[in-house]
């Protein structure tokens, strides 16, 4: 697979539903004890999907894929047609601040996770929050 035809295939899997790590930390979650619905708009006339949604904790969780958000750990920023793939993931990047703003001025808590972290470590990292948020 040449490079044009590997960055097609990740662009066609932007805002995939169920990527690994999303399930992953679905699971690990849930083996918390946790209860949750996937994939939500929290907030009523907001168009933004969360992944993962604890609606009484009002916490709205994010599944980021590295590519296409930018991680700054290692994104990789393809050469060709740079400065197409630099506006394609700056768009994103600000559209994720923007969704954040907006949950946050309706009293939800955002919660980034980067594709690349450990699952495991996320759910423990959701868990505090969500049981912070409730007591
Ligand atoms: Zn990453």
């Amino acid at each position: 697979m040449d490079t044009t035809a590997a960055t097609s295939l990740r662009m066609s899997r932007q805002r995939a539903r169920d990527t690994g790590t999303e399930v992953a930390l679905r699971r690990a979650l849930h083996a918390l004890g946790l209860r949750y619905r996937v994939h939500r708009r929290p907030v009523r006339g907001v168009r933004r999907e969360a992944d993962v949604v604890f609606g009484p904790a009002r916490v709205a969780v994010f599944v980021d894929g590295c590519f296409w958000h930018g991680c700054p750990e290692h994104a990789t920023w393809p050469k060709r047609n740079a400065e197409f793939w630099r506006t394609k993931i700056e768009t994103n990047q600000r559209r994720d601040r923007d969704t954040d703003e907006r949950l946050t001025a309706e009293g939800w808590l955002p919660v980034r996770v980067w594709e690349h972290e450990d699952p495991t470590s996320a759910a423990a990292r959701v868990r505090t929050l969500v049981k912070d948020r409730l007591t």
